[in-house]
């Protein structure tokens, strides 16, 4: 076992050298409980990060984020950025869900609006809402239009008059990857028929909260929420149409460099070099898969504008932004003197974009991209800007939750879902769940703590404090 210690090499950042077969070091953010925590026989994601450190064409350093944990192949809350003409790319580093992703909504609502009728707008959001495994969607969606939605993401909602024109702007990457639905294997494509527009089960989950804290007025205005304003958080992905390409295309993998997987120092970082077709038959799969994440969450979107214009008559629930944190896109990035387009491979990370680079959106130019870290069903979440050092550090990247903390079947062992549904509601949180297995798995204490996480990113630079919300109604799968 050739797994070092990693060295403190300035407050909250921690580097492992190269050793063995890595290519260059392994940069963990995080307090030393954090990084305590991913050291773990448990955990392992400290061993996972110096594997994915052995990857050909991975530049500067294999990057962990404060919520790092352990995952498939890559963890959970890791970045790896490699050269875009001579690296390779693994859907381990892009996950199962792929382009699962968070977005928030405004809704010009006060917590004064909504008081008293949070069970109320819990119920409505739930019977609405599609949520759990298996198929619903507010809207009806065959073969030919979940290619169209493949194809063009978001841009299609509108042209079929289920986004409008704001939505594409404060959508990253405008909701629309170049991808293409014949990339996309036939299973895959069959799950997808209506199923734009459904939460999914266990993690996913759409929550009501209120703007309970605000730390940068300036930074708040731009993004147009407020002190006590309602706000609605998304959470999900492209359902079983991203979970069957992802599978697919690993198979097909393992197939194809049969030598490969036997080498790897973990056959769960398989990868195609980019210059082979089949990385690029992979990359038109996954973006497409990515277009039908953008577009569920566009869809739901929908559904909680019927809803909340049906209970208050003075919503007006706006898209703030959306960021996926599962997909690996091409970008330039300055490495050391130079600069270069490199494929950057976000698996569980969201990208944090400074203010001023050209891929924020014009509204928030100045301010940076929205970013948002939810933290759990019983505490808060965080909306942050992209921060001044995010490009440096991290590619340009933060993370993407509070992190999980204990496997879903401990977290089983430990909860007991009457009474954490009990005790949320007796602090004002209404949660609605399909299965009781999911609250448990999902309970607060299976999260680290978002506050710590969010801290050390502030502190950091990869993303700064705008604003904390907390939860008044959350529905889950
Ligand atoms: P993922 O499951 O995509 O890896 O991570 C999503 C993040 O969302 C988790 O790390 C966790 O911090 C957060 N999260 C999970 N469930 C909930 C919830 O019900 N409400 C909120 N606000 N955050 C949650
Ligand atoms: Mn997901
Ligand atoms: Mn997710």
């Amino acid at each position: 076992d050739n797994h070092v210690e990693p060295v403190e090499i300035e407050p909250n950042v921690y580097e492992i050298a190269p050793t063995g077969e890595m290519r260059v070091p392994a940069r963990v953010y995080g307090s030393e409980s954090l990084v305590e925590a991913m050291r773990t026989a448990d955990d392992q994601t400290l061993a996972q990060i110096q594997d994915v450190a052995t990857l050909p064409g991975i530049q500067q350093f294999a990057v962990v984020l404060p919520d790092g944990h352990r995952g498939y192949g890559f963890p959970v809350g890791s970045v790896a950025a490699v050269d875009a003409d001579d690296g390779v790319i693994s859907p381990g580093g892009v996950g199962f869900d792929i382009n699962c992703g968070v977005r928030l909504l405004r809704t010009g609502l006060t917590f004064q609006d909504v008081a008293g009728r949070e069970s109320m707008l819990a119920d409505r959001l739930f019977q609405t809402i599609p949520t759990g495994l298996g198929p619903g969607s507010s809207l009806d969606t065959d073969i030919s239009d979940v290619r169209g939605v493949l194809e063009t993401g978001v841009e299609w909602l509108l042209n079929e008059g289920h986004a409008r024109k704001a939505d594409l702007e404060h959508c990253e990457e405008n909701g629309r990857l170049p991808g293409d639905p014949n990339a996309v294997p036939t299973e895959a494509l069959k799950r997808g028929v209506d199923q734009v527009g459904s939460l999914g089960s266990g993690n996913h989950f759409l929550e009501v909260q209120r703007v309970s804290e605000v730390y940068d007025s300036a930074a708040a205005a731009a993004f147009g929420i407020d002190l006590d304003e309602i706000v609605v958080m998304i959470h999900a992905g492209s359902r079983g149409l991203g979970h069957q390409t992802c599978s697919h295309y690993i198979d097909e993998f393992e197939r194809a460099y049969p030598d490969l997987a036997e080498s790897l120092p973990n056959e769960q970082l398989v990868y195609a070099p980019l210059s082979d077709r089949l990385a690029g038959e992979y990359r038109s799969a996954m973006n497409a898969a990515a277009n039908f994440a953008w577009a569920n969450r566009q869809v739901m979107t929908q559904a909680v504008r019927e809803v909340f214009s049906d209970l208050f008559e003075e919503a007006d629930v706006q898209l703030v932004y959306d960021v996926g944190h599962n997909i690996a896109t091409e970008e330039h990035h300055a490495v050391g003197d130079d600069e270069q387009t490199l494929l950057v491979h976000r698996k569980g990370a969201t990208r944090a974009l400074p203010a001023g680079h050209p891929d924020v959106p014009d509204a928030y130019a100045d301010i940076g991209q929205p970013v948002f870290v939810p933290g759990d069903m019983g505490s808060r979440s965080y909306v942050l800007a992209g921060g001044s050092r995010s490009l440096e550090r991290s590619f340009g990247s933060a993370p993407h939750g509070a992190g999980r903390a204990k496997s879903r079947t401990q977290a089983s062992r430990e909860y007991a879902a009457g009474e954490l549904q009990q005790a949320l509601r007796a602090r004002g949180i209404f949660v609605r769940a399909q299965s009781g297995e999911t609250l448990t798995e999902e309970s607060p204490g299976a999260y680290k703590n978002v506050d710590e996480v969010v801290h050390v990113c502030h502190e950091l630079g990869l993303g700064t404090k705008v604003a904390q919300t907390t939860p008044l109604a959350n529905i889950k799968g």
